[in-house]
């Protein structure tokens, strides 16, 4: 029996993880749940897993969740209850599924405490890949992909010798805007960009996916998980979303992993390995789905796949600051303040603008994220913005 902690669990990757918990209820307890705004949600995960004890982030809904399930759980009424949470000795396994900078703390904790980690936030090894890899060494702390991509890597090089990997074929959907120009991409609105094709996941990384930075942050994630060279990580479009990755050998031998786009089977390989249990999720049916297609990233219509590559050869705190700009143009093309190409533009700029250096401590990080933000924050507007509806 493994006990979770499931940081994030009101938020796609936390709901497919509950849903694979629900499936197996004999092989994982659930003892830490973890909420940002949804109270409604939190609260009826309560009611089904009985947590020792909830974190919410956002004060009016931590309100609301005492309110309704404080007489079955203990809510913690403290701003740092999320890294409280990451550091208790009762559990075995974190599941670190909030979005953004903010799963940095917690994981980073759950590693001092030496905890399994099965890792969605990719925010984590984008800003902070040197430390959290030294860090999980130094705490004999294993790291399990969930993001799709990583977690068919993992399984094309299990029992393979580490020397023996000549590239990385990371595949991506292209996203909805695939095959568009630059000029049609001026006039994109949030509701459009956020109709992904093939998966159905939160809005920051359906937006990352538009605009082709999730590449780009799996690009970094694949960089400090693998071990692998910049120069030997590679990304190929592949539309339909069956290939999740593929791995070259230095004899030319490729392996690729494949299945249907379910987020649960990543989650589920994440939490049994290194064993495999049976499952009943959806098969693929590959003679149903017939072709499976691939073309080259188009780098000038979405540049913050160039730009991602950038920030990973500048190293130390640019890729901290390739994260926040994004974090905080995201959130302003999700208001409707700016264009979709602007995300791509703001980051480019903030990368230029703000001095980046060591990454030598998480305090390192922690500043760079901060002026990082400073900085977009009062550069986000252009002069030439129309406003879109939709
Ligand atoms: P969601 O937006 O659906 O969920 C995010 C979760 O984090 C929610 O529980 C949310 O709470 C909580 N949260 C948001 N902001 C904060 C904050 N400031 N402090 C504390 N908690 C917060 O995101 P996803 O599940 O889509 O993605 C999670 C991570 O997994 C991301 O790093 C993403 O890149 C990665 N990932 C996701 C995939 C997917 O299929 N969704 C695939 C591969 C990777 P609430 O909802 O209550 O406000
Ligand atoms: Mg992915």
């Amino acid at each position: 029996m493994k006990i979770l902690a499931v940081f994030g669990s009101t938020g796609s990757i936390g709901c497919n993880t509950l849903e694979v918990v629900r499936r197996h209820s004999g092989h994982f307890a659930v003892r830490y749940l973890t909420g940002n705004s949804n109270a409604e949600l939190l609260a009826a995960q309560v009611r089904e897993f009985r947590p020792a004890a909830v974190a919410v982030s956002d004060p009016a809904a931590r309100a609301q969740v005492l309110a309704d399930v404080g007489d079955i759980t203990q809510v913690l009424d403290s701003d740092d209850a999320l890294t409280e949470i990451a550091g208790r000795e009762d559990y075995d396994t974190m599941v670190s599924s909030l979005v953004g900078f903010a799963g940095l703390l917690p994981t980073v904790t759950a590693i001092r405490a030496g905890k399994t980690i099965a890792l969605a936030n990719k925010e984590t090894l984008v800003v902070a890949g040197e430390i959290i890899t030294a860090l999980t060494r130094e705490h004999g702390v294993a790291l399990l992909p969930i993001d799709s991509e990583h977690s068919a890597i993992q399984q094309c090089i299990v029992g393979e010798p580490s020397h023996s990997v000549a590239r990385i074929l990371l595949t991506a959907s292209g996203g909805p805007f695939r095959g568009w120009t630059s000029d049609a991409l001026q006039a994109v609105t949030p509701a459009q960009a956020l109709r992904h094709p093939n998966w159905s996941m939160g809005s920051k990384i359906t937006i990352d996916s538009a605009t082709m930075m999730n590449k780009g942050l799996e690009v970094i994630e694949a960089h400090w998980l693998f071990g692998v060279a910049p120069a030997q990580i590679d990304v190929v479009v592949h539309p339909q979303s069956i290939i999740h990755s593929m791995v070259e050998f230095s004899d030319g031998s490729v392996k690729a992993q494949l299945g249907v786009p379910d987020m649960k089977i990543p989650i589920h390989y994440a939490l049994t390995y290194p064993d495999r249990l049976a499952a009943d999720y959806e098969r693929l049916d590959i003679a149903r789905i017939g072709t499976l297609t691939f073309e080259s990233p188009d780098v000038e219509a979405f540049p913050c796949l160039r730009l991602a590559y950038d920030a990973l050869h500048a190293g130390g705190t640019a890729p901290a600051c390739l994260n926040a700009a994004n974090e905080v143009a995201v959130a302003a093309f999700l208001r409707g303040e700016i264009t979709f190409p602007r995300i791509a533009e703001l980051i480019e700029e903030s990368l230029s603008h703000v001095p980046h250096g060591a990454a030598a401590s998480i305090e390192d990080i922690i500043d760079a994220d901060r002026s990082t933000r400073a900085w977009a924050e009062a550069h986000i507007s252009q002069t030439d913005f129309q406003p879109t509806t939709g």
